[in-house]
């Protein structure tokens, strides 16, 4: 399997083909979903991708050098697992970590670092990893899997770069779609701010609820995006109360800059909320940009 395979996740999972592929690749990665959601399996994908010997061109692992096969066999020297003994994630383990680190990797130039349930470190663990997060070693690469990222201390949270991972199917609440849609066109069709905030109104409550709202908001952006080019059967799904030709009249009419304009604000808010600025103060900036 390579990332390539994966249908889930797709914004995810472009944005760990680019990192493979140009290895520009973050030191710490959070990856939260609930339960339902294999983070596993996305991590190993993602790290054979990155540490791959022979990956293709879009960034996805080759899937049988032999780097490729160490991971899946789980015997690859510089990937390294951690997980929670009895129900928590202790010091000591931390501390192993921090010894793995202090050597050269084995096989290639870089160190990886898996924390399966890493939101059950203890607080002393947490501060450990702060210490390694704070000076990475050249080539470190952790990631943290995690069903609340809250519950992970915000000084750990704000040195990564948090990856939400929806479950098929389950991925953004009806309600959240439906004011990303409303909010999407006031937005483009450049409406009054007081029209931007009502109709955002329901995201505006909590950090989780943001998140997901600024996930369907990119999502619907995309998809005016695409709709300009006409390939509506590209279309995330038919989640938004406007219909294609809707999307594509809203989107003809604001221009194609103006929109990537709009996804990047939305990525410059979800990094804002993600370093823990107050999530209506960052969602309220954002219609202001
Ligand atoms: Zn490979």
């Amino acid at each position: 399997m390579s990332l390539r395979e994966i249908r889930e996740n797709q914004q995810i999972v472009r944005r760990m083909k680019e990192a493979a592929r140009t290895q520009v690749v973050s030191h710490a990665y959070i990856l939260e979903g609930d339960g339902s959601v294999d983070k596993r399996c996305l991590a190993l994908e993602f790290v054979k991708a990155v540490l791959c010997g022979n990956r293709q061109s879009d960034g996805s692992s080759c899937d049988c050098c032999i780097s490729c096969q160490r991971i899946d066999h789980g015997n690859h020297e510089d990937v390294f697992f951690v997980s929670a003994e009895k129900n928590s994630i202790k010091d000591e383990a931390i501390e192993e970590v921090q010894r793995r680190l202090a050597n050269r990797p084995n096989q290639g130039n870089r160190n990886v670092v898996i924390v399966e349930r890493a939101d059950t470190m203890t607080v002393r663990a947490q501060n450990r990893l702060l210490k390694t997060l704070e000076e990475p070693a050249p080539g470190t690469m952790i990631l943290l899997l995690s069903e609340n990222a809250e519950h992970l201390l915000p000084t750990v949270r704000s040195r990564c770069v948090l990856y939400r991972l929806y479950s098929h199917g389950a991925e953004i609440a009806e309600n959240v779609s439906l004011a990303a849609a409303q909010t999407g066109e006031h937005w483009l069709n450049r409406e009054p701010f007081y029209r931007l905030v009502k109709s955002a109104e329901a995201a505006l409550s909590d950090r989780g609820t943001a998140l997901e709202f600024l996930d369907a908001l990119e999502l619907w952006l995309r998809d005016c995006l695409i709709s300009l080019y006409d390939r509506g059967g590209e279309l995330s799904s038919n989640r938004w109360p406007q219909t294609a030709p809707q999307l594509k009249s809203i989107a003809g009419r604001c221009g194609k800059a103006e929109i990537c304009k709009a996804v990047d604000a939305v990525e410059e808010t979800r990094q804002d909320i993600q370093h823990n600025i107050n999530t209506a103060y960052a969602l309220k900036g954002m219609f202001l940009r």
